[in-house]
């Protein structure tokens, strides 16, 4: 959805046209300019050119029910998927892609292996949720949940995200609470929300106990290391006063054994941080762990008093798990 064009089109209209048309969007969630019942006919011509809401979506459902992808097609035809989780207790977390592909390169994720084919809009991401809410709203119910956590890094695209969650927030009524952006370790965006004054949930995809492991495992590492990476989240929280996720994937034989444990709970030793272990979904270049080396990392970080929490996957017979999205959109040979 263009909204820019929207705006545009709605420049010489009344005032009142822009809240009437976001209730039509947002609210009563219209896939077409037809169903807006109070617009008069030729506005909504106009905007069924500038401003068309179809989205074009495929939807994979997962057998383990839980999950459900959406290959989305974006209007100059590159490729995005987006995820929905569907949680015990009721709650509906879709998985919000910021970027086609993602140039960092992470060793371990099928995104970083496309490379960046280009940022997305904001009005882009906020399709993303608006795909599922359309679909939730036949079943009664809507998205709770949103995570900046499908491809690409949400910091390399930070003014979109930013005004996507406005969104969500003011016409979705998703609270900030309820949205989380998860990134590799963009310092520059860490600081600005930190300034932002919203209340999101943060969460760093850390991967490795240490520098050398952490800049094998993720090239963004050479750049941001964990002394200045930690530093700039310590900071985050002075200002914020909000607790911090770090993410830990559990890489078979690479991150998973007792001394990476011991050394990660020495990192983690402060007030507001929090370990997220993840089950890693494996790619061509990795295994996930055994689970008796998860339940003995786990421990170890326990005894020392860190707070865990585990993740475990889902979705991965529809590769819907996170680092494994990746859609055949190819970079233009020039
Ligand atoms: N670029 C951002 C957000 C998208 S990646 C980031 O890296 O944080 C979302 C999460 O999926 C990250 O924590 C990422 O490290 C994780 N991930 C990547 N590959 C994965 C895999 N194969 N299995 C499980 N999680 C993976
Ligand atoms: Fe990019 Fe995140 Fe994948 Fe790394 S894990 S390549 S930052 S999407």
């Amino acid at each position: 959805m263009n909204l820019d064009n929207l705006y545009k089109t709605l420049a010489n209209q009344p005032k009142y046209r822009v809240q009437q048309v976001k209730e039509a969007i947002f609210g009563k969630l219209i896939a077409d300019w037809s169903e807006a019942s109070n617009l008069p006919k030729e506005l909504k011509e106009t905007l069924n050119k500038e401003c068309p809401l179809e989205i074009k979506g495929k939807f994979f459902s997962s057998e383990e029910t839980e999950a459900s992808k959406a290959l989305i097609t974006l209007s100059d035809g590159l490729q995005i998927e987006t995820v929905l989780l569907a949680h015990k207790d009721g709650r509906f977390t879709v998985c919000v892609s910021t970027q086609v592909g993602c140039p960092l390169g992470c060793k371990f994720c099928a995104t970083g292996k496309m490379g960046l084919l280009r940022n997305l809009e904001y009005g882009e991401m906020i399709d993303q949720v608006l795909f599922f809410s359309r679909y939730l709203k036949d079943e009664n119910t809507r998205v709770s949940n949103v995570v900046f956590m499908g491809m690409g890094e949400p910091f390399l695209n930070y003014d979109n995200v930013i005004k996507a969650i406005k969104y969500l927030n003011e016409d979705l009524k998703i609270g900030a609470r309820k949205i989380s952006i998860s990134t590799s370790g963009v310092i520059p965006g860490i600081k600005r929300l930190a300034d932002e004054d919203l209340q999101l949930n943060l969460a760093i995809s850390l991967h490795a106990p240490n520098d050398k492991l952490r800049s094998e495992l993720m090239p963004i590492n050479k750049g941001f290391p964990l002394t200045k990476l930690l530093p700039a989240v310590d900071a985050y929280i002075r200002k914020t006063g909000r607790q911090v996720m770090f993410e830990y994937l559990l890489i078979r034989g690479v991150n998973d054994q007792p001394q990476h444990a011991a050394e990660l709970a020495e990192l983690m030793k402060k007030p507001l941080y929090i370990v997220n272990l993840i089950s890693y979904n494996p790619t061509d270049a990795f295994k996930a762990s055994r689970s008796i080396d998860v339940r003995k990392f786990k421990e170890i970080l326990e005894r020392q008093g860190i707070v865990v929490t585990q993740r475990y996957s889902f979705g991965q017979d529809i590769n819907a798990a996170c680092g494994q999205l990746a859609t055949k959109s190819k970079k233009a040979k020039n």
